[in-house]
């Protein structure tokens, strides 16, 4: 399943399939974007994937995150909080064109463990609402807050097409606003098929992106998208890495 339907002629041409292995340093110009017909830019069965999440923009931060996503040519994935988006409508549009991928991170950032299963489901709608009309795009990844999943947190997700994301590399930046510290951290937990959690918020975090990125190659890792490192994905499942 596509991520992104990449509306408004934002697509950008499909990589060549990936029939000749890539070198693993560099990443594809379009990794992780594009609404092509065809499967993933990398195959993360031969490569040494990983993805980046950013969670809780978009904020003051996102242009410049953007900017370095630019440069150094690597797919992330945003799961935004609904409720922010309106402001950053330019920021939203620019994450798809630059062949990025939005999540939902519901509305206003509860806990899911404490709401009504109605309560649960419009934070939930409001903000795939909220991409659609900003993007166009349909989002197909929930991150619920804090990573609350329970029975009724799958079942709303699954009637609503979302497989739920969650991480297995947690470098505790929100906590711990230290650059060196999440990067450290990061390279260090990095295992193939790893999905990274981090946070569109704090300047020591959008620090952290260029040397994560820059000392995860040189070991051989590709930044991917959340479509290539999970391949197909089921609504209502919860992932936490490849
Ligand atoms: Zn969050």
């Amino acid at each position: 399943m596509r991520t992104h339907l990449v509306p408004n002629g934002f697509d950008q041409p499909t990589p060549p399939a990936d029939a000749a292995p890539q070198p693993p340093s560099t990443n594809p110009p379009s990794a992780g974007g594009g609404g092509g017909s065809s499967r993933g830019s990398v195959d993360c069965r031969r490569h040494k994937c990983i993805a980046l999440t950013l969670d809780d923009g978009p904020s003051p931060q996102t242009h410049l995150i953007l900017d370095e996503l630019a440069t150094l040519k690597a797919p992330a994935t945003f799961f935004v909080v609904g409720r922010q988006t309106a402001h950053y409508a330019k920021e939203l549009r620019r994450m798809v064109a630059d062949g990025h991928t939005i999540g939902n991170h519901s509305w206003s950032h509860p806990w899911f463990w404490k709401l009504s299963p109605s309560a649960m489901r419009t934070e939930l709608d409001k903000t795939d609402a909220e991409i659609r009309k900003l993007t166009g795009v349909e989002p197909h990844y929930l991150r619920p807050p804090y990573g609350n999943v329970n029975g009724a947190v799958r079942k709303a997700a699954k009637s609503r097409g979302l497989a739920i994301v969650d991480w297995s590399i947690d470098p505790q930046d929100w906590k711990d606003r230290n650059t060196k510290v999440v990067v450290k951290r990061v390279v260090a937990a990095a295992r193939p098929g790893a999905i990274i959690l981090s946070h569109d918020l704090y300047p020591t975090t959008r620090k952290a992106i260029g040397p994560i990125i820059t000392q995860l190659r040189a070991k051989g890792y590709v930044f991917v998208s959340l479509d290539d490192l999970l391949g197909h994905t089921r609504p209502g499942k919860l992932y936490r890495q490849r």
